[in-house]
């Protein structure tokens, strides 16, 4: 690596805001016709977003976070409350504040008449980087395109366009990075490439911000995560600390002989019976011990065969803070 070139950047660090990402008292109200009543999509959300963190925003379908981006993105009007982009606040300066992020949006919006090289070509236009600077070919071939370049937008499969609108949004290398909700209907190969070049921008100081109603990716990937639900935050923290809240482990025993009827004492200890007649006991590692859980089980005539436990995921912390499930809606 060029250590020569981090000086200047040395030098710039202390005017960078900690934040990529601030609001406070973020409101939206969208106003319907026909006499319907109003939506209030976004209720007051405060939330920060550190620097170089890779952040995942979560909630089911309706949470509103569509709607947060859009407004971040200079696409839908807030109705209350305000919201900086590194610093720069969205209604003082928006252009400025539009420069210093791309976003990918959650629908597939381009136009089908424009060739993958024209539509960088004039979204960087858009953004007024000069075609010197300008990266089309690098991006192209960093979301795998390099050889649709110059076919027609239409002509592109699904998973391409996605590609294809993941560069868009880079054109003007935007220091924070916004993905709403890229991978939903796309396959597990481009998942897998999307997400490890987002990765590597991640490492080279972009901040990174994903939603998802998939749990199980921004488990993997973030560093921190807010959940939202029905347009407020019902959490936001770091996502060791998330976990560390579940302070439940699952124990799965196979025992012999079969259990049909359980003794009333493990039934009272909370053991129940899953469907392939195994033994599952939900316990709580900060008060219980397996080996404890394990007396109870062969003193209630039971020999033990074989045995898995279950780590919490963000699934059920989920479940607990909203109390419903992620694919549900409202
Ligand atoms: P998410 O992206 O988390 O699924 P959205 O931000 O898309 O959520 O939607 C939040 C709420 O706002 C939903 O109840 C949705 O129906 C409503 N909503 C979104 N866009 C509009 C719109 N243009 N007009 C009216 N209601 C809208
Ligand atoms: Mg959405």
């Amino acid at each position: 690596m060029n250590t020569r070139a981090r000086p200047a950047v040395a030098t710039a660090a202390p005017h960078l805001p900690a934040n990529a990402i601030e609001l406070k008292g973020l409101r939206k109200i969208y106003r319907r016709s026909h006499g319907q009543p109003p939506v209030e999509a976004l209720k007051g959300i405060d939330l920060a977003v550190p620097c170089g963190s890779f952040f995942g925003l979560l909630g089911p379908n309706g949470a509103g976070k569509s709607t947060l981006i859009n407004i971040l993105a200079g696409l839908v009007v807030k109705s209350g409350g305000s919201a900086a982009v590194c610093g720069v606040d969205i209604d003082r300066h928006p252009r400025r504040a539009r420069r210093a992020i791309g976003v990918v949006p959650q629908e597939l919006n381009l136009d089908a008449f424009f060739t993958p090289r024209e539509t960088l070509e004039f979204q960087a236009g858009l953004y007024g980087v000069p075609p010197r600077e300008r990266r089309t070919d690098e991006l192209l071939e960093a979301v795998g395109l390099g050889d649709k370049a110059d076919a027609y937008a239409r002509s592109l499969s699904g998973g391409m366009r996605r590609r294809l609108l993941v560069a868009k949004a880079l054109v003007h290398d935007p220091p924070v990075v916004i993905l709403d909700e890229p991978t939903a209907g796309v396959d597990v190969e481009l998942r897998r490439s999307l997400w490890e070049y987002m990765k590597r921008l991640n490492a080279r100081g972009r901040t990174i911000v994903l939603t998802t109603h998939y749990l199980e990716e921004a488990e993997r990937l973030c560093d921190r995560i807010a959940i939202i639900d029905r347009g407020t935050v019902v959490a936001c923290d770091e996502k060791s600390r998330l976990m560390r809240r579940l302070d439940e482990k699952e124990l799965i025993v196979s025992v012999t002989p079969a259990p049909g009827e359980l003794p009333g004492e493990l039934r009272r200890a909370g053991v129940e019976r899953d469907a392939e007649g195994r033994l599952r006991i939900r316990y709580r590692p900060s008060r219980t011990r397996v080996i404890d859980l394990l007396d109870a089980v062969r003193a209630a005539g039971f020999t033990v065969v074989d045995l898995v436990t279950r780590e919490p995921d963000l699934e059920e912390l989920f479940l607990r803070l909203t109390g419903r499930g992620t694919e549900t809606g409202r």
